[in-house]
Parts: structure tokens; C-alpha cells; sequence
């Protein structure tokens, strides 16, 4: 049993203790050149929720697998809010001690908030996640499959089977088989393997701090306002142990930037009332593809995961189950092609599963029509109703997730 201390906290890969598949991540340091040299079948770039769990799988499967991290810890950059629906915790285990309370109440607001429709639900529907407690647990699980760690090291280019990246030490270069991209939004690894690249983001922004429990149960509320968020929403999610206090929209529409729209929804955000903030305010922001799934995901040399291959839902703008799911299916893919396979990169199709995107990319196009606040209150008035409310609720609380790939 290798040492499941975490091996990726070390930032001087040097140092790394070896997991079960490590003397196939073969290190040769060229003393004329200081470039040091590895090798391994899989190098993966990115250590986000796509990134983690596609290196654990694959090297669950056997294969050598490197792991690249730009940044020197998994804890200090999440960019995410981290709500995970109901199919995604019934689906996958998730370390319960890093999953908040259960969420089972939607507020929806017009822009005056003066009035609002809540949505319940019989079920536990949402949970949100403690991000970085859950990527480091996520990481040493792939460390103890046997999944190489290396922070603080960026991926910057690749000629042919070898990859260049810079480290703590100094440049480094790894030969691998196969790159996976798992490198969020702007994938370089899409750009270098001239795969296709997502096009239509939002940008997104929020305050979290840890809040005591008011009088109401946890509820995740959601404000229509364009002026606050273009195209998407301002939300509050408050599981009375954690408060989440967010915008996000198309980044050319905010008025006056993100920043100053998150600022002047967090003086007046809904959901806090009669609870206590305590501790510090983290602040996380990132872009999200809402684009649908790229076609182009795959090539022999290497294929793309999460949000680099824009696996988030166009309209709700949820891409942790998305994420999860493609990267448990991509191992298999690669798998059978590292096996001598090629053919089976074909089953690795974004086309195929976008046109299951349809609808979902039709109402994210209605969405980013509500440009005024006079739209946003008509589209209000339409929740309202009975079969607003009724078709909100298919889309809060309903069983289709991201399509499965399989
Ligand atoms: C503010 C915000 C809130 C969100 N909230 C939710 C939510 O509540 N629920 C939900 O389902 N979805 C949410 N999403 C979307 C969801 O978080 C993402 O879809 C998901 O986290 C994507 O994971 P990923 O691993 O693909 O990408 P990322 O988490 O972005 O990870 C990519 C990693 O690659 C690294 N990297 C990039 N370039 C390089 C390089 N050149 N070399 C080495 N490393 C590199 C980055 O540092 C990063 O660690 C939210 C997104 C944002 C921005």
C-alpha cells in the first residue's frame, strides 16, 4: 500500500513517494540541458473535479499517469459554488464529511424582489460541496491508485508525443501516449491538438462565508435581474452552515464588470436574514461554457474532459455532473486505445451527445434574450403560473442530467 499522505502537497515533484505504477513514470534529467525529462502513458493537465477523476480511473486501470497543476495547491483556487443535484450524489460517492446539508427549497425572484415563488421538493435535491477539502481527497485517492501529482506545474506546449511544461524546478518535459485535457474553459490542450474550443462563456463571481443557521431550512435562492446578471442569474445559497453569494452572466453585458454587480447584490442579497456571518469571505470566480458540448473532443494523440470539452448544461450552467460523467467514460475510451484500439476514440463523440442538447441549448438562447428588467418581470409572471412553476421544477428538482455517454 502506497503512502496515502499527500504526495501532490510537496510542490518539488522530486520528492514525490512513488505510488504502485511510479517505475513506469520514468525520470531522465539531461545534465547539458537542466531540462529534466518524464515519461509516462498519460499525462493529464488539469487538476479540477475532470482532471482528478479521469488520472484516478486510468490509473486504477494500470496506466502511468502524470498530473499537471498550474497552481501550487488544489485548495486556494475553486472556482465553482459547488452544488451538486440529486442524480450526481445518487450516482457517484462523494466523501460525505465534504458534502454541506441537503437542500430542498428554490426561491425565485423578479429584479424588485418584492415578491417571490418558492419551489419545494419531497427530496434532497441539492448539496454543496467543500470544494477544496474535496479535490485534496479526490487527489489522494489518484495518488493512491498510483496517479503522479505535480503542482505548481503548467502545461505550455506540445511537439509530437513530447509535452513542455514549467515547474518549481525549472522546465520540464514530459513524454507521454496520450494527453488528456482537463484544463477548464480555455483548454490550451484543445488549441494544441487543434480540437474545438468553447466559444460562448459566461463569466461568474461569487462570495462564500460560513453563516450560522437562521429560522428558514436551507435554500438556494435565485434572482432574475439582468442589470445584476445578463443572461444568467444572482443566487444565494444558504445550507445554514455556508453561504454562497454569486452573479453570473455574458461579460460584455455587465455594466459596470462583474465585480461591482456582485458587490451591489451582496449589500441587498436575499437569504441572509437572521443568520450570522463569521470568518472570512472567500471570493471565486471563473468562466463557464454554455455553448453545449464541443463536437470535436477526440483525436488519437488526446481528447479533452469537463469544462474543456463544454460539458456543462447550457441552461442551468451546472457542469459538475457533466463533468464527472465524461471523465468516469473517458478512461474506458482510452483504455481500448492504449491497448492498441485507436478505433474505439470514435465512441468519444461530442456531435453525437450534443444533439441531445437540443432543447437545453434552445431555452440557454431565451435566457440570454431577457435583457431588461421589464423581460425579466414578464418571465417572472410566467413562473408564477401553475405550469410555470410546474415546468421550473422539471428543471430544478427533474431526473435528466447530462446525457450518458455511454
Ligand atoms: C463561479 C462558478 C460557480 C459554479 N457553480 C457550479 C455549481 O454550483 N454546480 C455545478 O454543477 N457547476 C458549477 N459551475 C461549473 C463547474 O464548476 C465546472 O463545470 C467544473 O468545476 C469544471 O471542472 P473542470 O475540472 O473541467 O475544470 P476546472 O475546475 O476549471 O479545472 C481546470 C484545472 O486546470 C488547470 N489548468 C488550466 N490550464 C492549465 C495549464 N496550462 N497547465 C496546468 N494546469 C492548468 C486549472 O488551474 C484548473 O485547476 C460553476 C462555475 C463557476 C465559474
Amino acid at each position: 500500500m502506497p503512502n496515502p499522505a499527500p504526495e501532490h502537497s510537496d510542490p518539488n515533484p522530486a520528492n514525490d513517494d512513488e505510488g504502485p505504477n511510479a517505475e513506469r513514470c520514468a525520470e531522465v534529467t539531461g545534465p547539458e540541458t537542466r531540462t529534466r525529462t518524464l515519461s509516462a502513458d498519460v499525462l493529464v493537465v488539469g487538476a479540477g473535479l475532470a482532471g482528478l477523476t479521469a488520472s484516478r480511473i486510468l490509473a486504477e486501470r494500470g496506466h502511468s499517469v502524470i498530473l499537471a497543476e498550474r497552481h501550487s495547491t488544489l485548495t486556494t483556487t475553486v472556482r465553482t459554488t459547488g452544488i451538486f443535484v440529486r442524480r450526481t450524489l445518487d450516482d457517484f460517492t462523494l466523501p460525505p464529511e465534504c458534502l454541506g446539508p441537503p437542500i430542498r427549497r428554490v426561491a425565485l425572484y423578479p429584479p424588485a424582489r418584492d415578491r417571490s415563488v418558492t419551489l419545494e421538493s419531497e427530496r434532497d435535491e441539492f448539496r454543496v460541496g467543500d470544494m477544496g477539502p474535496l479535490y485534496e481527497e479526490m487527489a489522494r485517492a489518484a495518488v493512491v491508485a498510483g496517479a503522479r501529482i505535480l503542482l505548481g506545474t503548467r502545461y505550455t506546449g506540445r511537439r509530437g508525443d513530447l509535452f513542455s511544461a514549467t515547474s518549481p524546478d525549472g522546465p520540464l518535459r514530459i513524454r507521454a501516449a496520450f494527453v488528456v485535457g482537463a484544463d477548464g474553459a480555455r483548454s490550451r490542450v484543445a488549441r494544441d491538438l487543434g480540437l474545438d474550443r468553447n466559444r460562448r462563456l459566461l463569466i461568474g463571481a461569487e462570495e462564500v462565508f460560513a453563516i450560522s443557521a437562521g429560522a428558514e431550512p436551507p435554500t438556494f435562492h435565485c434572482v432574475l435581474d439582468p442589470s445584476l446578471a445578463p443572461g444568467y442569474l444572482a443566487w444565494v445559497v444558504n445550507d445554514g452552515e455556508h453561504a454562497h453569494v454569486g452573479v453570473a452572466g455574458y461579460s460584455h453585458r455587465f455594466p459596470s464588470g462583474i465585480q461591482r454587480a456582485l458587490q451591489r447584490f451582496s449589500a441587498t442579497a436575499p437569504g441572509l436574514e437572521g443568520s450570522e456571518r463569521s470568518g472570512e469571505v472567500e471570493r471565486r470566480a471563473g468562466p463557464i461554457p454554455v455553448g453545449g458540448i464541443l463536437r470535436r473532443i477526440a483525436s488519437p494523440e488526446g481528447l479533452l474532459v469537463g469544462d474543456a470539452a463544454g460539458a456543462v448544461s447550457p441552461l442551468t450552467a451546472g457542469g459538475l455532473d457533466p463533468c464527472l460523467r465524461l471523465s468516469e467514460h473517458a478512461p474506458d475510451v482510452i483504455d481500448e486505445a492504449l491497448r492498441g484500439q485507436p478505433e474505439a476514440l470514435a465512441d468519444y463523440d461530442g456531435a453525437a451527445l450534443r444533439t441531445r442538447f437540443r432543447g437545453r441549448l434552445a431555452m440557454r438562447s431565451a435566457l440570454a434574450l431577457v435583457r431588461t428588467p421589464a423581460m425579466a418581470r414578464a418571465a417572472f409572471a410566467g413562473l408564477s403560473t401553475p405550469p410555470g412553476q410546474a415546468a421550473a421544477k422539471r428543471i430544478l428538482f427533474g431526473d435528466r442530467s447530462f446525457p450518458d455517454p455511454a
